[in-house]
């Protein structure tokens, strides 16, 4: 008995702990803002964390609707960050990233019956082509949807930002080299799509105070991180922070990650581990 309790109690402990180091490193987000969803793949079965069946996905979209969240396109978010438009009660903006096939034959139907709106971010230089940094199924490569795909989502009511040119991280790159993925990555999806580009999100979800900087320089109204470091006041329109969707989650863990408060603190840690987690994948691949 006296053993259960002491372990209990040192459990008990070693949380109190985790939730301590947390605190410090990181603390709650401002929620005065909209919260965004990202996602990366809506397929029946993949390698990794970054998938979801399109079944547990219109699940997810459902739930979280029957629960009083409202969807709100990418204009309208930028208005409410900028100022122009107050800010709903429980609102969210749905993004994907990485611009994958699956998202317009698997996503694209259940959002469209469901009304809900959605931002898509491309790499630009692989519209049309097979992925190369996501550790896959041997043999099966996941395909980005191509350039007519686009137009014709585009079309019907979707958005479209950049996730840059290459998908290689722009903080390791030179202040030229990470300019010229941003503004050349802008440029080529406008001329195909023949509309503005509003919104970046950061390869890797990787940014730092030059790389936000730069995001600005390169034309763009908003670009998102996922999980933003540490230390920061409030939100920063170059840095916006975005929940990520992973493999095991659930539509209550999504609404914890969408709070801020209760457990919300181990939503956040999972998803950095697993962020962390995804960002070895381009070390890995040049093994
Ligand atoms: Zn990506």
């Amino acid at each position: 008995m006296t053993t259960i309790l002491q372990a209990a109690a040192l459990l008990m402990l070693a949380v109190a702990a985790l939730y301590a180091l947390w605190r410090i490193r990181w603390g709650y987000p401002d929620r005065s803002i909209p919260g965004v969803l990202t996602y990366h793949k809506v397929v029946d079965f993949e390698f990794g964390g970054t998938w979801i069946s399109p079944a547990r996905f219109e699940r997810h979209i459902a739930s979280l609707i029957d629960s009083g969240y409202r969807f709100i396109d990418e204009r309208a978010f930028l208005e409410t960050i900028e100022g122009s438009r107050p800010a709903g009660e429980k609102e969210i903006l749905l993004t994907f990233d990485d611009g994958y096939d699956c998202i317009a034959t698997s996503a694209a139907p259940v959002l469209e019956r469901m009304g809900v709106p959605a931002l898509v971010f491309l790499v630009s230089g692989f519209v049309g082509e097979e992925n190369s940094w996501e550790l896959g199924l041997p043999g099966r490569k996941a395909r980005h949807m191509d350039w007519d795909t686009v137009r014709a989502l585009h079309t019907r009511g979707f958005s479209f930002g950049s996730h840059c040119e290459s998908h290689l991280p722009l903080t390791r790159m030179t202040r030229e080299e990470a300019l010229s993925e941003m503004v050349r990555s802008r440029e080529e999806i406008e001329r195909h799509m023949g509309a503005e580009v509003l919104s970046l999100s950061y390869p890797f979800g990787r940014s730092d105070p030059q790389v936000a900087s730069l995001a600005e320089e390169a034309g763009y109204r908003a670009a998102f991180t996922l999980y933003p470091p540490g230390g920061v006041e409030g939100w920063d329109r170059y840095r916006l922070r975005r929940e990520g969707v992973w493999v095991i989650d659930t539509p209550a863990t999504i609404r914890i990650k969408l709070s801020s408060g209760g457990l919300f603190w181990l939503e956040d840690l999972k998803g950095r581990m697993i962020n962390a987690v995804a960002d070895l994948t381009p070390f890995l691949k040049s093994r």
